[in-house]
């Protein structure tokens, strides 16, 4: 019996972003000072410390910053391995880590990607992303 995915830790910073995913939505953090985007959730904007922060559905487009490739894994991945772990830079210019859950050999730092909403078990739905071409 594989053991359960750590679960996230849901607080009042962080709860638009995990209630978006159960509803197919990317949830990002704006700011209504400076304008850009922010991205873990977080109470004052990390650019100009504003705390004018409002919550924005993000296009799920981006490309793979960087990413490495997991062969041995651990506790509730090890028997997933290998599998892709990549940073994605958004189109909204924040980055995330996430998986990818493309093939290895369509993998490549720079290659556009989109979201892909992944119900990891009952209770946990996960941002991963999918390659959609050569980039
Ligand atoms: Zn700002």
């Amino acid at each position: 019996m594989p053991q359960p995915w750590p679960r996230p830790e849901v607080d009042s910073d962080s709860r638009p972003f995990w209630e978006g995913l159960k509803q197919g939505e990317l949830r990002i953090q704006h700011c209504a000072d400076c304008g850009r985007h922010i991205f873990y959730p977080r109470l004052l904007c990390p650019h100009c410390f504003s705390d004018r922060i409002e919550w924005v559905a993000a296009s799920g487009r981006g490309s793979i910053y960087s990413y490495t490739v997991v062969h041995r894994a651990m506790g509730p991945f090890a028997d997933e391995a290998p599998y892709i772990v990549a940073i994605v830079e958004l189109e909204e210019g924040v980055r995330m880590m996430t998986r990818v859950v493309s093939p290895r050999d369509a993998v490549a730092i720079g290659r556009p990607v989109r979201v892909v909403f992944t119900q990891v078990d009952d209770a946990l739905v996960l941002p991963f992303f999918e390659v959609t071409g050569e980039g």
